[in-house]
């Protein structure tokens, strides 16, 4: 048995993940969200920000914050 590491480049896409993803900022009290489309989207659905100002996707997680001032 060798040890053959062979250095296989895995193609990954770059959206996988997600970790330290910035939120989105925006300056309405309505958000669309559809993950980004593309086979890693969800179903456009609507996300209303709370009185907080922020609301975090339940689908890919993404968080929106709206704009201050
Ligand atoms: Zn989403």
């Amino acid at each position: 048995m060798t040890a053959d590491n062979t250095g296989s480049s895995l193609d990954t896409d770059g959206l996988a993940g997600g970790q330290g993803l910035a939120p989105t900022v925006t300056q309405q009290s309505r958000v669309a969200c559809n993950g980004g489309g593309g086979p890693l989207g969800h179903p456009q659905i609507w996300l209303n920000l709370g009185t907080d100002g922020s609301v975090t996707c339940p689908y890919c997680s993404r968080q929106f914050v709206k704009a201050e001032g």
